[in-house]
């Protein structure tokens, strides 16, 4: 059994997803969507004949809040978390995180996540690349994926893969677009991750923005490889023409949304990737990353 959960976040649907796969020893959620919606997951757990306690393991993609904010409530039940090395600190420790995010969402930050406490230690357990976790009758995988967060796994088992945000954010009929998010935007290590996906070659793919990819993996991967190399030479392109902040973001939200319409999105849509994905993330984080890894390109 595996099942997408939507977290209905902020009333929408079809934008935050945990997703649920049935094992010989409870459930085990891939993401568990922000701390605010973890009553909408308990409903959707009760819609398919569990609750929160029934969740034993939960596997996190990274630890941005959209992802892990509710993952200490499931600790708080018993459920083991396993985390990459560089997210498990923060799990155990909110604080800088909490610290940082309250900078960037000052008073939005409970209506957006709720609230974030500390996980105990005897719940995180670290996993490195590759590590394979036995939870029959399944086999889950985890394969590092840095360029999105530098945290960043995706977890595979049979054939499926789920790909937490380095794999996409894919919505309606729309069409996968790589989240650029500061501050640990890689390019490079977005494209080789992107290559470990296709060499665990997965047949069907889990996203948490949202849900069952509908037609095929390699065509999926190859528009998300396309468009991370494109958009990244678009913002090197207008840094290096002299753009602010103020002009990228303006000029970059439209780039995108003329994109969607062209693949025949219609505003709903294109206001559903705004608000799994806001536009202007990707300013900051393209800034941040032509400046720190290729300053020389910048200087021509
Ligand atoms: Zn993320």
């Amino acid at each position: 059994m595996i099942q997408v959960l939507d977290t209905h976040q902020l009333g929408a649907s079809g934008i935050v997803a945990a997703t649920a796969l049935g094992t010989k020893d409870g459930l085990v959620l891939f993401d568990t969507g922000p701390e605010s919606t973890f009553d909408n997951i308990a409903a959707e757990l009760s819609r398919i004949g569990f609750g929160p306690a029934d969740v034993r393991h939960v596997f996190l993609s990274h630890i941005h809040f959209d992802h892990a904010g509710a993952a200490w409530r499931f600790a708080e039940l018993g459920a083991t978390i396993y985390v990459h090395p560089k997210g498990a600190p923060h799990l155990i420790d909110p604080a800088k995180l909490v610290a940082s995010a309250e900078r960037i969402f000052g008073a939005d930050m409970q209506r957006l996540w709720g609230r974030i406490a500390p996980i105990s230690e005897r719940n995180v357990r670290v996993l490195h690349d590759g590590d394979r976790v036995r939870i029959p009758p399944f086999d889950i995988r985890a394969i590092e994926t840095p360029g999105h967060a530098s945290h960043h796994h995706v977890y595979v088992w049979e054939d499926n893969l789920f790909g937490g945000d380095i794999a996409g954010v894919r919505l309606g009929n729309g069409s996968p677009l790589p989240p650029f998010v500061p501050p640990e935007l890689h390019i490079e290590s977005w494209l080789e991750s992107l290559e470990k996906i296709r060499a665990a070659n997965p047949a069907k793919l889990y996203l948490p923005h949202f849900g069952l990819v509908p037609d095929s993996v390699s065509a999926h991967l190859d528009a998300m490889e396309e468009r991370v190399r494109r958009w990244s030479a678009w913002f090197l392109d207008r840094i290096r023409s002299g753009a602010d902040e103020q002009q990228l973001i303006s000029a970059f939200a439209d780039y995108e949304k003329a994109e969607l319409l062209a693949e025949g999105a219609d505003e709903t849509l294109v206001h559903d990737y705004e608000a799994a994905d806001p536009s202007y993330m990707a300013v900051p984080a393209a800034l941040r990353y032509w400046r720190k890894y290729h300053p020389e390109q910048l200087s021509q």
